[in-house]
């Protein structure tokens, strides 16, 4: 590397100076960071939080990127089994991606709580979101790989990807369904969105065109059966062995259920989980899966 001069390093809470090498302050994303950078000896680049469902909290080359926030104790009718997201954990995020308008996804109450932030999605959903108090809803388009990537900051840049997730359509609110690319001078992910399995997704590494550093894929959904436009665990190990993703975290399950029924019957907020554990080992073994479970963080390196 003579001669090339690193980029300065950047922590992803970005409130305090690592050039100056000034202490680090007990907020979360600086904890997981410099945990991570400890363990691996080398640089971090994806640091990540699961806040449940499929909402993820992704620290990216110093840019803060959250994917469907759910930061409310419950959804509508819809309970969450776990504990709500401290705020410390999603704030400073400066870029929203939404994949779809379901109400598990595109919660106004949690979009208000990130006022003036970027709200990246399908074009068919932002005056719906802009009518209803979402002035930074974006529409991008989901195109060719020569298609030009909507710029974040420094690098980082985002897409839309196919989704196939159309099954029920609302009257109420329209569904443009997509997931999002996300690629930095670094690393590389896939958010899924919620979508059935469709062989195109071999293609996603050329959308990229990169390899995939991590694929974030949804496995259930909020009750016992699957209904349509989804993925069980086993479809969802086949998503990312067609992808050939390096790393891959599961959601949309084990976070939302109805009054009452997080058990019965039992253990269903569970196995899909335990499937695609099983299956990801069996059509995927090279990848690693980050075995998280809602609330909990991981750290990649580069
Ligand atoms: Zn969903």
């Amino acid at each position: 590397m003579g001669g090339v001069t690193p980029a300065p390093r950047r922590c992803p809470a970005r409130d305090h100076d690592e050039e100056a090498g000034s202490p680090v302050p007990e907020t979360h994303a600086c904890r997981i960071h410099h945990a991570g950078a400890a363990a691996y000896g080398r640089e971090v680049r994806i640091s990540l939080t699961w806040l449940g469902h499929s909402t993820v909290v992704l620290d990216l080359d110093g840019v803060r990127l959250i994917t469907d926030p759910l930061l409310s104790a419950h959804n509508g009718p819809l309970r969450r089994r776990t504990d709500l997201p401290h705020p410390e954990r999603w704030r400073g995020a400066e870029t929203v991606l939404i994949s779809h308008l379901h109400h598990d996804h595109a919660e106004l109450a949690s979009l208000r709580r990130l006022p003036g932030v970027p709200v990246l999605t399908g074009s068919g959903n932002v005056a719906w979101l802009r009518r209803h108090g979402i002035a930074g809803a974006v529409g991008l388009d989901d195109g060719p790989a020569d298609q030009p990537w909507h710029r974040v900051r420094d690098g980082v840049e985002v897409r839309l990807t196919r989704a196939d997730h159309h099954h029920r359509p609302m009257p109420h609110r329209p569904n443009d369904a997509h997931g999002h690319l996300v690629r930095t001078p670094a690393v590389t992910v896939w958010a899924a969105g919620d979508t059935s399995l469709y062989d195109e997704m071999a293609a996603i590494p050329d959308l990229l065109g990169r390899p995939l550093d991590l694929a974030i894929v949804p496995i259930s959904g909020w009750g016992p059966r699957l209904s349509g436009g989804h993925m069980d665990g086993a479809q969802a190990a086949e998503a990312v062995a067609l992808t050939g993703a390096r790393h891959a975290l599961a959601v949309h399950w084990g976070t939302l259920h109805v009054p009452f029924m997080s058990e019965r019957p039992q253990g269903w907020m569970d196995r899909p989980h335990q499937e695609f554990t099983k299956a990801l080992a069996r059509v995927a073994p090279d990848c690693a899966l980050l075995d998280l479970r809602p609330g909990e963080s991981a750290s990649l390196p580069s």
